[in-house]
């Protein structure tokens, strides 16, 4: 995804976004292989604490390219979602650090609003492209989010959960690469041209197009 952007900003954004996506997949599965082992307490407990947290960093770093790439109505309070989303990280982070495993609803509760907030700013936004598939992924990690409390209750409920997430994280890269990265790359920036048209360097401005070269600009 990295490779396919044309600017600093898209560069940038899908850096956040895929370092958010490998660091929860592999912090989550360290956890469940440490899990599994049953030995390494004191590990197990790091590690569950890092799960936990990594959820809010992969939540604001998913909703990341779309806040940053995307033009924001400069009049609304949604705006401010695009730094508002890390300090609400941020204080999910600290505040499951404090109190980890002791109020488990109430942490149910805050990934649903870091999860589900954001989503108003996209909303709001002009360009609705890609909307769906956001809301389809978002729709899927909260119903999966029911078989993760039911753990326990019905057996697998807790592999299903992770089905649920892969499901909607593939959706939402799907989305994002689709709509926020790949039409920054298509952009006939003089390079993509040159791919494009067979002319070498050439930006459509300085292609006179009764020339031959130039008739497929
Ligand atoms: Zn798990």
């Amino acid at each position: 995804m990295v490779m396919a952007c044309r600017s600093d900003l898209h560069q940038l954004a899908a850096f956040i976004y895929g370092a958010g996506l490998a660091g929860l997949f592999s912090v989550s599965t360290f956890f469940h292989i440490v899990f599994y082992l049953g030995y390494y307490k004191k590990l197990k407990e790091v590690l569950h604490r890092s799960d936990r947290a990594m959820i809010y960093i992969f939540i604001a770093t998913s909703y990341t390219p779309w806040l940053l790439l995307r033009p924001m109505p400069l009049d609304s309070w949604t705006l401010h979602l695009r730094w508002g989303i890390w300090v609400l990280a941020v204080l999910g982070i600290l505040y499951q650090q404090l109190f980890h495993e002791r109020f488990k609803m109430l942490e149910t509760v805050f990934y649903l609003i870091i999860g589900i907030l954001p989503s108003l700013a996209v909303m709001d936004m002009e360009d609705a492209s890609g909307l769906e598939e956001l809301k389809l992924g978002g729709a899927i990690y909260v119903l999966g989010v029911i078989f993760f409390k039911l753990d326990g209750r019905i057996p697998l409920a807790h592999a299903i959960w992770h089905l649920f997430v892969v499901l909607a994280a593939f959706i939402h890269y799907y989305a994002v690469l689709t709509y926020l990265i790949l039409p920054s790359a298509s952009e006939s920036t003089p390079s993509a041209v040159g791919i494009v048209g067979g002319v070498e360097g050439r930006a459509p401005e300085t292609c006179d197009a009764s020339l031959p070269e130039c008739s497929s600009l």
